[in-house]
């Protein structure tokens, strides 16, 4: 079963007389329970793509289906049900809510699901056991390393058992030993049977990934 599928995607910026195509022709299809990193220099268009299937931006050109959900006829609102509903974020800056603790940061995407208090507080105490965090449920960020922050992101990510894990630079900010723990954790996850796409510059860590799609210019080549 696909999870994405995009054919013969361009995006082009215009900003006045300059005009950058940032992605040109993409065919990439993910199925259900891959690993799979896109990796390329900055510049390449990996923040592009990501946008796009993140349901973020749109494309200027071409097709893409979201666990067979056509995006190009659904409008704003849509694109933001499906994107909250089919997609878990990872970001290399963990977006985490400064005044919230771990487990609230874990229960707000629940929140606005409409799930009931204690089902949700049972699923944030299990998410966050299972990154390792279960004795710092009550710390806010920036009571917690980087490492523990991501943990944390991860936890939400997984909040809503998206279909979708759309990890963006998610070593980045990490030291090389949190880095790796995190990088471990994301593993499990896919041998839980989560779908992941990582996006890097970092060949090392797009290597850990059990499918490697290499970008450059906006085209794939490798
Ligand atoms: P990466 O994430 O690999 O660094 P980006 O997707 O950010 O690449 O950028 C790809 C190309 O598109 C670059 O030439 C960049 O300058 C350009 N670009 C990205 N976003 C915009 C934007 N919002 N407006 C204009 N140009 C953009
Ligand atoms: P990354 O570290 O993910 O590659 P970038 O620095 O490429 O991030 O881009 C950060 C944000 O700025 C993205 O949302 C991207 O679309 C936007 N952006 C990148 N290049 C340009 C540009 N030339 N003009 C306007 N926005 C841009």
């Amino acid at each position: 079963k696909n999870v994405i599928t995009m054919k013969n995607i361009s995006k082009i910026y215009k900003m006045g007389d300059n005009i950058v195509k940032a992605l040109d022709n993409i065919n990439l299809t993910v199925d259900e329970g891959e690993f799979v990193s896109i990796v390329g220099p900055s510049g390449s268009g990996k923040s592009t793509l990501m946008n796009i299937i993140g349901c973020l931006d749109v494309m200027t050109e071409g097709e893409y289906y979201l666990n067979g959900n056509d995006t190009r006829k659904l409008n704003e609102n849509k694109l933001a049900e499906l994107r909250s509903s089919e997609i878990g974020f990872i970001f290399q800056s963990f977006n985490l809510l400064q005044k919230l603790s771990a487990l609230e940061n874990v229960e707000l995407p629940m929140i606005y699901k409409g799930i009931p208090a204690k089902e949700r507080y049972n699923r944030a105490v299990e998410l966050l056991t299972m990154v390792g965090l279960e004795k710092r449920i009550h710390h806010r960020p920036t009571e917690l390393s980087g490492g523990q922050q991501q943990r944390v992101a991860i936890a939400r990510a997984l909040a809503n058992n998206p279909h979708l894990i759309l990890a963006d630079e998610p070593t980045g900010n990490l030291d090389s030993q949190s880095g790796k723990e995190v990088m471990k954790i994301i593993k499990e996850l896919n041998e839980r049977g989560n779908t992941i796409i990582l996006i890097t510059h970092d060949i090392n860590v797009a290597n850990q990934a059990k499918r490697t799609v290499k970008i450059m210019d906006g085209k794939i080549y490798e």
